[in-house]
């Protein structure tokens, strides 16, 4: 069971303090105590655990600090519907807003390899207006001699540059909770110049410790990659136990599924469970077309496949898209051949805000007809 308190709620109000005494001593139940801070307001949630059949929900809903009481099912608690429209969808980030109705770009290094390509990638977002990036320091690879990433090394100069070119988010995959550290020391030093948003890659889906760990600090939001060989619903419960931690701002990327029915894609694009993660869970979604599709190869119509995959991501009401670019791919020491060109950056951005335009007309058209 879920008790939703009034809007700024304060913790040292009678009011609260009241509920919370009345709740603490009902026997059988644990309670759990979310804060979500939207752009307006602070909203707490209550999350009563336990043996909560027998519980009067009416009772709990006229506890002075309590607005409603909605049951919850044992999926996704935290990040899941339960068939209540009205629970805030989303959260704000250094500045930036993300929710299941928005959408944000995050172009950028697959691998930071070096100042100069962080620098040019850095530049033409800030050119086309663009306040979020992904930069990888920590990559996960397949080969132990491949290029492991570099590291907490070139954390200082990205985030130098980020704040430089006005950049807010950057997207980072972390492997080891002790990255975390590595970059909130890096971010501390320098003064916050941007922000991070912890990225879990899909070799880490089920890396349960790794998202505890995660899901334990509530500084940074999480980008939780689906796990490319399980299934959705396993990977909507990793991105659970980020909230069951206590960090609930989690956004949820698909990335294609690991099959050869998908050749000659890397992966068999997913993004027509873009709608799906919207309908099962609050949690925004994001789509990677690069690590989907593998290859920046063109279709007949001049349009590349990383790009149509992105259009029918974007056309269904994806509200990020992840994507990799490079200003000089054939020497990219990751993921080169999947890389966009950095003067197909404005087309591509058009082409994303021709997509979503096109969705919200779509959600339109449905509207209408409901009357
Ligand atoms: C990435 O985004 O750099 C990455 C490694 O993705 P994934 O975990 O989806 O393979
Ligand atoms: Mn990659």
């Amino acid at each position: 069971m879920l008790a939703i308190l009034h809007p700024d709620t304060q913790l040292d109000s009678p009011e609260y303090k009241h509920t919370l005494e009345f709740l603490k001593n009902l026997p059988g139940v644990t309670l759990r105590v979310h804060e979500i801070q939207g752009a307006q307001k602070k909203l707490t949630e209550i999350y009563l655990l336990g043996d909560t059949k027998s519980l009067s929900k009416e009772e709990i809903a006229a506890l002075p600090a309590v607005e409603r009481v909605i049951r919850i099912s044992d999926d996704y608690r935290i990040l899941g519907r339960h068939h209540d429209e009205q629970r805030q969808t989303g959260f704000t980030y250094n500045g930036v807003h993300f929710d299941q109705d928005n959408l944000h770009v995050f172009a950028g290094l697959c691998a930071v390899d070096n100042a100069e390509h962080v620098d040019i990638m850095m530049r033409a977002l800030a050119e086309h207006g663009q306040v979020c990036t992904r930069m990888g320091a920590y990559k996960p690879r397949t080969n132990p001699y491949s290029f492991q990433g570099h590291g907490k090394a070139c954390l200082p100069y990205v985030f130098e540059n980020a704040g430089k070119h006005g950049i807010k988010v950057v997207a980072m995959e972390i492997t080891h909770e002790s990255h975390i550290e590595e970059i909130d020391t890096c971010l501390e030093k320098l003064g916050r110049p941007t922000g991070v948003m912890l990225q879990v890659g899909t070799r880490n889906t089920q890396n349960f410790e790794l998202l505890k760990a995660i899901g334990r600090q509530r500084e940074y939001p999480v980008l939780l990659k689906r796990g490319f060989g399980i299934t959705l619903n396993e990977s909507l419960n990793a991105a659970e136990y980020l909230a069951s931690e206590g960090n609930a701002n989690v956004i949820f990327c698909l990335r294609g599924m690991k099959t050869e029915a998908g050749l000659p894609h890397r992966n068999m694009v997913d993004f027509a469970h873009v709608p799906t993660v919207k309908r099962l869970t609050r949690m925004p979604v994001c789509v990677d077309p690069s690590h989907s599709v593998g290859n920046r190869d063109l279709a007949p119509d001049g349009i590349s496949d990383v790009m149509h995959a992105t259009a029918q991501g974007v056309i269904a009401g994806a509200n990020m898209v992840l994507v990799d670019f490079h200003p000089k791919p054939e020497k990219a020491l990751v993921d080169g051949p999947q890389a966009l060109l950095m003067d197909e950056l404005p087309y591509f951005l058009e082409d994303i805000s021709l997509c979503h335009d096109t969705w919200r007309k779509r959600e339109q058209i449905y509207e209408r007809a409901k009357g």
